[in-house]
């Protein structure tokens, strides 16, 4: 009964290997053709520290990238969810740690095609930054060995919103007033600049992860010296409610 019970998760394993070594992606439905970046192979297991110590900081990215376009083709890769908690109770090596909003539509595990151990996930309304985010990233990266800072927004987000409009409510006003400087960095094109205004919305999102991006590389002597030595990258984006896509920034 017992070897019975552990096939299933060998078979996964084992699966996972071979597909990931034909530069194949497992459960791609028959027919279709994702644009998924096969030239990196996504670990269908959590990292190890040697595998961690390897991948650069570009490896990450392509990771990430390659793990959403799993995801928005429902390829994603499959996982045995137990069997990975046991293989990483004894330590985690994660590739990236990213920041993204809190909003329920996008998780950041499940739209990077992530597994345990894999990323470090902060969640915070409108994807804000503190001093306790940038603490936990600067654990992540220095000294648990993560080598990509990911900032990543999405679009019609209520936080973004809420600062367009200047809703104040208890504890979020506090919250919304960190968004408030990406509020005023779009220029003035003319249009409504209310939450009624899609684009707009969608602009003060971007501004406020390009902010968060500056602001991280203002505020932390560690992770900067770690960005100038190419030891970790940071990379921003933005989530789209509507495809489940994540459009990575360029630079
Ligand atoms: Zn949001």
């Amino acid at each position: 009964m017992k070897s019975s019970s552990i096939r299933p998760g060998l078979f996964a394993s084992l699966a996972s290997i071979l597909l990931l070594a034909a530069g194949c992606q497992s459960m791609q439905p028959a027919g279709t053709s994702p644009a998924v970046n096969t030239s990196v192979a996504a670990p269908a297991t959590p990292l190890t520290k040697d595998a961690q110590a390897a991948m650069t900081p570009q490896q990450a990215l392509a990771e990430l990238r390659a793990g959403n376009a799993r995801f928005v083709a429902g390829g994603s890769l499959v996982r045995n969810h137990p069997a990975d908690v046991k293989a990483s109770a004894s330590g985690q090596y994660p590739l990236a740690v990213v920041l993204s909003c809190l909003d329920s539509r996008q998780p950041t595990e499940i739209v990077l095609d992530q597994g345990i151990g894999d990323i470090f996930s902060a969640r915070v309304a409108g994807n804000i930054l503190n001093d306790d985010i940038l603490g936990s990233m600067e654990f992540a990266c220095k000294v648990s060995g993560a080598k990509l800072i990911a900032v990543i927004g999405h679009s019609n987000c209520g936080a973004i919103k809420g600062a367009v409009d200047n809703v104040e409510l208890g504890n979020l006003t506090g919250l919304l007033a960190r968004i408030k400087p990406a509020v005023d960095q779009v220029p003035d094109d003319g249009s409504p600049r209310t939450s009624k205004n899609a684009a707009f919305v969608d602009k003060v999102s971007e501004a406020n992860v390009r902010l968060v991006m500056q602001q991280i590389r203002e505020r932390s002597p560690i992770l900067r010296d770690m960005l100038d030595h190419g030891q970790i990258a940071l990379v921003g984006g933005m989530y789209d409610l509507t495809t489940g896509q994540v459009h990575f920034y360029d630079n």
